[in-house]
């Protein structure tokens, strides 16, 4: 059972910066440089989809705004950034719908479609997204995108299921096992790892009033050993910005990525 939990709002002074998840660690191709949000939802108080989203940041930045009067608790898509990938120079990767899930009910079908036809119009770059909505990854297996990373974010062991779903996506489609944030031990099928592309993990993240629930390193070292225990070669990302003696600990920085996000 993973703890259900709710922000003390009380405690957030000033602007929520996104430090979250899906802001800080994807880099362009050249490995170093940030890499792009291309914002294309506002995240709501009603995006929640089990305990995963207790604390997501987006989802706290609407609850604030709620208390403060300010009517944004709905998820809903941003046309005006549709087009900005097409303006991009040199070849980026991109985080799509970095704030709410791009499989929401408020999202409609044909602007999804809209945006993954600019993905297709734009193959210098490379798009990563994510959704917990996964019984509706089905209205995308007819697209024939490569540069599409799509995952699923599974927050723990029970909702391990998720990825059932995205393994039956073809695989033009580069497939991502976001275990984020990390609320349990889990243990991973070999049916699972053999068909995902990539495993990012993410313990849960503290500050502006939050508390992160608790990711012992014990959970992580066993999911780093069966992820390279079963292919040494399949790209294992750990996002943990600041703790750096943790990762050491750890035995290494496991900040891999596809090398289809490098070309
Ligand atoms: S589905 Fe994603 S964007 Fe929406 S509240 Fe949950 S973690 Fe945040």
């Amino acid at each position: 059972m993973i703890p259900r939990v709710e922000p003390n709002l009380e405690l957030i002074k000033g602007p929520i910066v996104n430090t979250g998840f899906q802001a800080a660690w994807l880099k362009n191709p050249d490995g170093v440089t940030q890499g792009k949000r291309w914002n294309l939802a506002t995240c709501g108080t009603d995006c929640h989809s089990g305990p995963g989203c207790d604390l997501c940041l987006a989802r706290v930045k609407a609850l604030k705004a709620q208390q403060e009067g300010k009517d944004i608790g709905r998820v809903e898509p941003i046309p005006d950034n549709l087009f900005q990938p097409l303006k991009w120079k040199n070849r980026k990767n991109a985080f799509a719908f970095p704030e709410g899930d791009p499989f929401h009910k408020g999202i409609p079908l044909s602007f999804l479609l809209t945006a993954f036809d600019i993905m297709e119009l734009c193959p210098q770059h490379n798009f990563v997204l994510t959704t917990k909505r996964h019984k509706k990854l089905y209205k995308i297996s007819k697209l024939k995108h490569t540069n599409v990373f799509i995952g699923v974010s599974i927050e723990g062991q029970k909702y391990l299921s998720r990825a059932d779903a995205l393994l039956e996506l073809p695989n033009n489609f580069h497939k991502v096992l976001f275990l984020a944030p990390m609320l349990t031990h889990m243990v991973l099928p070999k049916k699972v790892l053999r068909g995902v592309d990539w495993v990012v993990c993410s313990p849960e993240r503290g500050g502006q009033g939050r508390d992160p629930r608790p990711c012992p390193e014990e959970w992580l070292v066993d999911l780093i050993k069966q992820v390279k225990t079963f292919d040494s070669n399949l790209p294992f990302f750990l996002d943990m910005p600041y703790q750096e003696d943790r990762i050491h600990r750890m035995g290494g920085k496991f900040m891999e990525v596809p090398a289809a996000l490098l070309r």
